[in-house]
């Protein structure tokens, strides 16, 4: 594995290159199994997802080719081609978290956390992501040949993959079975991992304090949960260290742990989705509340500088340089 940057990757390249077109290829194969594996390639997209933050971040391989190849490949079951993190999250939103000029914003159509918003916030998000986006390839085509062909592989390999499937499936069962094992495993998937991304974002921001310290984030510190999004539950060390390896991210809460405010550390994804979504709508009180000041209420006199955390460049030494760009 003298290829990858970090060893910890080997459970990325596993998930990557071995269960999750596994479950696909099971799936296409064996029709009647579709019923009790779907959820499955709903998990795989979303942490094809969190595998394609990682990477935007943190590139897996010590070649670049390699990494623009492995971008391309997690990119067919994130459900879009993966560079587009890098003007909508690494150049924005970890430059202004959540404040005035993240595209990002949770607060953009209300200001309360409750379910319509939170299922909603993908599409508000997602039209708002695609200026930066446009502008990140119009930029791209200007002044860098290679990331511009790059970005229009990905393009390309990504809508192939929606036509050959859907037509290998029909192929295989006929349009109308071939349509439904499609949805569950190729389309619904796709869907559902750039939702459950958008969906992470405003979780781990809504209600979070972006001026403070280290309060600027929600965390999900349970282990069964970080293991299945390969850490991306500890948000708060990610903006203040966003060039750390996924692997180390316990390490570096450790660290900090005591100093958020506890309203932040939640320690079960269900059971707060829970409280938030369900129980929150009988008992308001068990809804989150604002931690310290709002993300549109800027103190005066103060003057905070955020650091953009990297884009994807040509060689990973670039990379990284951007990445170990700290929060101020
Ligand atoms: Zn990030």
């Amino acid at each position: 594995m003298a290829m990858l940057r970090y060893t910890a990757d080997v459970r990325t390249l596993l998930w990557a290159f071995v269960l999750m077109p596994a479950v696909l290829v099971v799936q296409i194969v064996r029709p009647d199994l579709v019923t009790y594996l779907w959820p499955l390639s709903f998990y795989f997209a979303m942490a094809a997802g969190t595998m394609a933050h990682n990477h935007n971040h943190t590139p897996v391989f010590k070649n670049r080719r390699l990494n623009n190849a492995y971008a391309t490949w997690i990119s067919l079951f994130y459900g879009y081609p993966s560079f587009a993190w890098v003007p909508t999250h690494n150049l924005n939103h970890h430059k202004h978290v959540n404040r005035e000029g993240d595209a990002t914003i949770t607060w953009r159509h209300s200001k309360k956390n409750v379910w319509w918003i939170a299922l909603s916030y993908f599409f508000v998000s997602a039209y708002f992501q695609s200026g930066p986006i446009k502008e990140y390839i119009a930029k791209a085509k200007r002044s860098n040949p290679a990331l511009h062909a790059h970005v229009l592989r990905q393009y390309a390999f990504w809508i192939g993959w929606l036509v050959s499937t859907f037509a290998v499936m029909a192929y295989l069962h006929g349009l109308g079975t071939g349509l439904k094992v499609w949805a569950l495993t190729v389309g619904g998937p796709g869907l559902f991992g750039m939702w459950s991304m958008m969906w992470f974002n405003y979780m781990q921001h809504v209600h979070c304090d972006p001026w403070s310290e280290h309060n600027h984030s929600r965390n999900i510190t349970g282990r069964i949960f970080n293991f299945l999004v390969f850490n991306n539950g500890l948000h708060t060390i990610h903006h203040e260290n966003p060039g750390s390896h996924w692997s180390k991210a316990y390490e570096l809460h450790a660290k900090i742990e005591n100093q958020i405010d506890p309203a932040l550390n939640e320690p079960s994804f269900c059971w707060w989705v829970f409280r938030q979504y369900v129980l929150s709508n009988f008992v308001p009180s068990l809804g989150s509340k604002q931690v310290g000041r709002a993300a549109y209420d800027p103190p005066t006199g103060k003057k905070v500088e955020m650091t953009e955390a990297g884009p994807m460049t040509d060689t990973v030494d670039a990379l990284d340089a951007g990445n170990n760009a700290q929060m101020a």
